[in-house]
């Protein structure tokens, strides 16, 4: 075995790894990435098909955000954000304030208010202590401010972002240790409980007698709650795309009207954009008829404001570890006062707003402004569509879901009856290393396959993807 694989198999704990298993087989062992090909230490080279697990955007290497990160190295690599402000911090608060901000018109409702963190996790950290802060502010120091997410939400696995989460698996692992948050079902079409349709094969979003009862279920949810006295302080949520729920798609038009319960009964708005952020939903959601090459979040698609956006994962483009959570004015002011009265926002990382991560986020950004990018994305996302439909003929291929750049497509036993696999069979793990033997690199969530490429994969390196799928799927059989 090669021998940077001996010491990380002596030395290394890999995250969401049952180790007993890495330690059976020789690990790849990654060396340098071009594009959208990661390159392992034997000279072997992969296709990078969920993007680094959902971090990377423009692809490995890319000259711009190398240079940008080798240009703030001349200068600094890291400086504290606690006492001190920086160039490209400051730089980059301004460019993300005005992305997020590209549609809202009301003052009110701007982003404004930057706070940067390191990961996702914190991301939603930090907009959870901010809106139980701020609730309990406005509602009296006495006041216990409870958080409804939906049914399979994954937000993170810090303490207050597992208590989010629904996962079931992680809440019996930890439990004792988490505070109760209420949950709604989610809009997932594919295994609605009351929408018993035939299979849809040629459209997944398509489903019949739909009266939206996902939506009068959170409507229900948010009255019983004010009918005990202590109305819910916010609704957290993944716009558009629900993801390590399973990749759970959510019908046009969901999301505003969920948002609008949401407000009408006096709540906050916290979108998780960790996933879906940066153009990584499309340009378009074609039955609210919205489309704007410069909106980079999905909340944007849904004509939703949220209070608080958090972002991580593509913020550099996949470079560094980032994050940063905006917030408006209103939330920011409830924070002010005397020094002596410590209403301060107590919360604070070593590394909030480090020089290289903003450089590179900056870099970013500006390449998913140029018209090349956007145009990139358009046929990314039009080819991913094309391709998609050639799994549909897979017995083991359930369903199929697309937002924009991003896919999921369920394994199930019988297409028919939709009957899973149980986990313990490990469908998705074998199909990824089937995948793996074919030179493309993904992740399952349980039975759940992820296509979700980087933004410069090619149209063959895009059919090279999805006919490894169809052929790890094939052998399951
Ligand atoms: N929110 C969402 C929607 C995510 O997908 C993830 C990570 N997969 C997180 C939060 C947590 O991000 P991180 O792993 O960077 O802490």
């Amino acid at each position: 075995m090669n021998k940077l694989a001996q010491l990380d198999q002596k030395f290394v704990w890999h995250p969401f790894t049952q180790m007993r298993d890495w330690l059976r087989r020789e690990p790849i062992v990654i060396m340098s990435g071009q594009g959208a090909v990661l390159r392992d230490v034997k000279g072997r080279e992969f296709l990078d098909a969920n993007s680094s697990i959902w971090t990377n955007l423009h692809g490995h290497g890319h000259p711009k955000i190398n240079a940008a990160i080798q240009r703030q190295l001349k200068k600094i690599a890291h400086s504290s954000a606690l006492g001190f402000a920086n160039e490209p911090a400051s730089l980059l608060a301004e460019k993300l304030a005005a992305a997020a901000n590209s549609k809202f018109k009301n003052k009110n409702s701007k982003l404004e208010k930057v706070f940067f963190s390191d990961d996702g996790s914190t991301a939603l950290e930090v907009a959870l202590k901010l809106a139980y802060e701020f609730t309990r502010r406005r509602r009296g120091a006495k006041s216990k401010p409870k958080f409804l997410s939906l049914d399979g939400a994954y937000h993170g696995d810090t303490i207050g972002a597992v208590s989010l989460g629904h996962i079931d698996l992680f809440h019996q692992a930890y439990g004792g240790m988490l505070f109760k948050t209420d949950k709604v079902m989610s809009p997932y079409c594919y295994r609605c409980p009351f929408n018993r349709a035939e299979p849809e094969r040629d459209d997944a979003r398509k489903y019949r007698k739909c009266n939206w009862e996902c939506v009068g279920q959170v409507e229900q949810k948010f009255s019983t709650q004010k009918k005990k006295g202590n109305p819910f302080a916010a609704f957290v949520f993944e716009p558009l795309m629900q993801g390590a729920a399973g990749m759970i798609p959510q019908p046009d038009g969901w999301l505003n009207r969920v948002a609008e319960i949401t407000r009408s009964h006096g709540a906050l708005l916290i979108a998780d954009e960790v996933m879906t952020g940066f153009g990584r939903t499309g340009l378009e959601n074609s039955k609210l008829k919205i489309q704007n090459s410069k909106f980079l979040f999905a909340c944007q698609l849904e004509n939703v404001h949220p209070d608080f956006l958090c972002v991580a994962k593509g913020l550099t483009g996949g470079y560094l570890p980032m994050a940063a959570t905006l917030t408006t004015q209103k939330i920011f002011d409830a924070f002010l006062g005397e020094y002596e009265e410590f209403k301060i926002f107590f919360h604070g990382h070593s590394y909030s707003g480090n020089q290289l991560g903003a450089a590179a986020a900056l870099a970013s950004l500006e390449i998913l402004q140029t018209e090349k990018s956007v145009r990139q994305r358009v046929h990314l996302q039009k080819n991913l569509h094309e391709e998609l439909q050639t799994l549909w003929s897979l017995p083991n291929v359930g369903d199929i879901r697309q937002a924009g750049l991003v896919a999921g497509i369920e394994l199930v036993k019988n297409w028919r009856t939709r009957e899973p696999f149980a986990l313990r069979e490990r469908a998705g793990i074998r199909v990824c290393e089937a995948m793996a033997k074919r030179g493309v690199l993904t992740r399952p969530i349980g039975n759940v396959m992820v296509l979700m490429p980087p933004y410069c994969t090619t149209p063959a390196q895009l059919r090279k993807m999805v006919s490894a799928v169809a052929e790890s799927v094939a052998e399951l059989e």
